[in-house]
């Protein structure tokens, strides 16, 4: 059967896109690999009800593709964490604090973070989010790591280590190894105060659960989609449109095909004409591996402690934070990713609870439920959020994000940072383009 669009990916982005075109009138077929849609949005429920979001969970107000989304989906945006009562917790092997400043910062630690801080945040008014290879000195600011460019702006190993125990909290990739360039960019994407500023980034989360948002779009596209149906293949300008090959030979056919696959699984599809300077700059995209853990327990134990669950931490976690009452999630970084896949299983979840207990004290121990998802090994994601080394801004070139018509890319990656606004801004974009070219 002919379609007008296929959509690779049943992920935030696909399903936008998907949702956008069949609202526009186009006749669209949605190729998913997993038996479920959201990508790396997925919930899961408790016995006593209450949701666990194990991948994306919050958004900010500077989010305005997603937000907008969710309002017209019918889902209310509510204060996360980031409205929580009590103090962030820092953990390090030399000791644990609360709020500022950090227990390793001594005299003058803390002038000099403001003052790189403001340079960073002037700095990145001067980079464009949407074409930071126009600025004067794209290649230089590119080249540079973060940790680099603060060292040079005078930041000793206190301040620098503040940002990093920050960045890798985040789960992103070491400040040591991550283009200064594109931390400008991502921080020109949603500007605050701080170099990473939570409520902007993380101060909302949708009531309903965050994977909520995937699966209301996907029950409006019903039959649209087909699950459990890994895409190998992409032939584009063929005689009669674009071949689709999935996982058994079966070749499906359409108009125009929208790729809405993360860069780690978009590698190992086959494409066909496509130019090889458009494939170049997607197969140049790399992704920080991150692991999600999640401790569900009866109640938020961490504020008779005065703490906010917020925590910033050097172990195998880098940070926490709670979901929601009582359900805390946690990430583990890139750098430490390895250190958790060394790790025999039956000693997972006991040693990430230990690192809790360390926080936040025994009650740690003894959860209703856990979670951990291995996203950075998940054949269908490879990954976590896009991760951008020295160098990778201008390799990946003014091509990221753009269209080659009847080829069309979206997805997290396609924007500044990942995150699920990138998913749903893309795929609104690439929805919009296709219908405009017909
Ligand atoms: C643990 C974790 C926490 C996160 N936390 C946040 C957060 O709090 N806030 C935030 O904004 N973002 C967060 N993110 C990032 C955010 O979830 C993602 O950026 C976003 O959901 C990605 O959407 P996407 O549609 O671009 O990609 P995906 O969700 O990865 O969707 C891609 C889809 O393509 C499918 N696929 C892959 N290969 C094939 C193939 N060959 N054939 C067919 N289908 C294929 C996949 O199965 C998947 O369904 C988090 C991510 C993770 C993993």
């Amino acid at each position: 059967m002919n379609h007008d669009v296929i959509v690779l990916g049943a992920g935030l982005a696909g399903l936008t896109a998907a949702r956008d075109l069949a609202a526009g009138g186009a006749d669209v077929l949605v190729l998913e690999a997993r038996d479920r849609v959201g990508g790396r949005v997925e919930q899961t429920e408790l016995a006593d009800g209450r949701l666990v979001q194990l991948g994306g969970e919050v958004v900010g107000r500077g989010h305005t593709a997603y937000t907008a989304l969710t309002a017209e989906l019918g889902l209310t945006l509510v204060p996360s964490y980031v409205a929580e009562p009590g103090a962030l917790t820092r953990d390090t092997p030399e000791g644990t604090s609360a709020g500022d400043p950090p227990h390793w910062f001594g005299p003058g630690d803390g002038a000099c973070h403001q003052k790189v801080t403001a340079a960073f945040t002037e700095l990145a008014r001067t980079v464009d989010p949407a074409d930071p290879w126009s600025h004067p000195d794209a290649t230089a600011l590119d080249r540079l790591s973060v940790g680099d460019w603060l060292r040079s702006q005078g930041a000793g190993p206190a301040v620098v280590r503040l940002w990093e125990i920050g960045q890798l909290a985040l789960a992103d990739g070491s400040y040591e190894r991550t283009s200064l360039l594109a931390a400008l960019r991502k921080h020109a994407a949603v500007p605050g105060p701080g170099h990473y500023d939570y409520e902007a980034w993380e101060g909302l989360r949708v009531a309903e659960g965050s994977a909520t948002v995937a699966l209301r779009m996907a029950e409006d596209l019903g039959a649209r989609i087909r699950t459990g149906v890994p895409v190998e293949a992409i032939a584009v300008r063929q005689p009669r449109g674009c071949a689709v090959r999935i996982a058994g030979g079966e070749t499906l056919t359409a108009a125009a095909v929208v790729s809405a696959l993360p860069a780690g699984p978009f590698r190992s599809v086959a494409v066909t004409g496509v130019s090889e300077a458009r494939l170049a700059s997607l197969h140049r995209q790399r992704h920080a591996l991150a692991a999600k853990f999640v401790a569900a327990y009866d109640t938020p134990f961490w504020r008779a402690r005065g703490r906010s669950g917020l925590s910033e931490c050097e172990g195998v976690l880098g940070s926490t934070w709670p979901q929601s009452d009582g359900i805390l999630s946690a990430l583990v970084p890139p750098e430490r990713y390895g250190v958790l896949l060394g790790t025999p299983g039956p000693l997972r979840t006991p040693e990430l609870l230990a690192a809790i207990a360390r926080l936040y004290g025994e009650e740690a121990h003894r959860p209703l439920a856990t979670h951990l998802r291995l996203w950075g090994t998940d054949p269908w994601t490879q990954g976590y959020v896009t991760q951008w080394t020295p160098g990778d801004v201008t390799a990946v070139g003014p091509l990221h994000g753009t269209h080659e018509p009847p080829f069309y890319v979206c997805g997290s990656d396609q924007w500044v940072a990942g995150y699920m606004e990138g998913a749903v801004r893309t795929g609104r974009a690439a929805a919009e383009e296709a219908l405009r070219r017909g």
